[in-house]
């Protein structure tokens, strides 16, 4: 409908802004197949919020968005870097998990006619944790997040979904709760082309959070690799491959769990298990310094309770 996308178009380059309207790249995956990646840090003011990868499957029957970014503002720019390739419209976004950077473009894509699909849990935590989210990216965004408003998912599903979309099959997986409760990945049996979510983090130290679990993330994981990828697009970091993702995501898991096993079993309390761990082998990962003593604190109170 190139008529409506002309609309589109227009509204975006008529109100009076100063600066230049955010712009993002693309890389190709496979054919028709991209991968939008962001930046490796934490959320900024300066990254838009945009700390996350985002994608999309250009197909003869639309367009399928794979997560919808963290703001009104970066949904209109992947939407924008989706015109460049087609004219297709679009016609569902996947978020994968529950958290602000996967979900809070869904009001734009929406508002253009879009199905918006996640997990039936990741739906949930959107419901319990969406206002909280929203109000601290106003507050690091500032205008940045204007007009970002919360619109949660119209389709759920529990374990598996399939979406046809003319010649290409595109499968929805909930391999169990891994970084979040609600991970979800998609994946083109045909192209094998996985977007793992937080499922896979490369290049960048993972994130052990209270909304998720440990021995689920390393089950999920190898689920994920037995569907034997060719391409993996990660949550977070560059396109990776199988070793890679082992490397950066399952060594840590299993190399943390293990010591934190042991040190639980010797019977340190959580602030000398801190301390004792040596982390250093992970320690060229981004993000290393915020996050891995606080990934000790988390995963020590989950096993706790394992
Ligand atoms: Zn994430």
């Amino acid at each position: 409908m190139p008529r409506a996308l002309a609309a589109v178009a227009l509204c975006l380059t008529a109100p009076a802004v100063a600066a230049s309207p955010l712009t993002l790249q693309p890389v190709p995956v496979v054919e028709r197949v991209y991968a939008v990646i962001g930046d490796l840090g934490g959320q900024t003011y300066e990254n838009d919020g945009l700390n996350a990868n985002l994608g999309f499957i250009v197909t003869d029957a639309g367009v399928l968005v794979v997560n919808s970014g963290p703001t009104q503002q970066v949904a209109k720019a992947l939407h924008r870097a989706i015109t460049q390739v087609t004219i297709q419209p679009i016609r569902w976004v996947v978020n994968l998990n529950s958290q602000n950077h996967y979900w809070h473009g869904n009001a734009y894509f929406a508002s253009i006619g879009a199905n918006v699909i996640a997990h039936e849990a990741a739906a949930a935590l959107m419901q319990e944790l969406g206002q909280a989210q929203l109000e601290s990216n106003h507050r690091m965004l500032k205008e940045k997040a204007d007009d970002t408003r919360l619109v949660y998912p119209n389709t759920t599903f529990p374990d598996r979904q399939e979406i046809q979309l003319g010649a290409t099959r595109i499968e929805l997986l909930h391999l169990g709760p891994a970084h979040t409760r609600g991970d979800a990945v998609v994946w083109l049996p045909r192209e094998r082309v996985l977007f793992a979510g937080d499922l896979i983090y490369t290049d960048r130290l993972l994130a052990v959070i209270p909304i998720g679990d440990s021995r689920g993330w390393i089950e999920a994981f190898d689920k994920a690799l037995a569907l034997e990828p060719l391409f993996i697009v990660p949550g977070h970091g560059k396109l990776a491959t199988a070793s890679e993702a082992r490397r950066d995501t399952r060594d840590y898991l299993t190399y943390l769990r293990e010591e934190i096993k042991n040190a639980i079993t010797r019977g340190d309390d959580m602030i000398d298990t801190v301390d004792k761990i040596d982390q250093s082998r992970f320690r060229h990962l981004v993000n290393f310094d915020l996050l891995a003593d606080r990934n000790v604190t988390q995963m020590y109170q989950d096993i706790e309770k394992e």
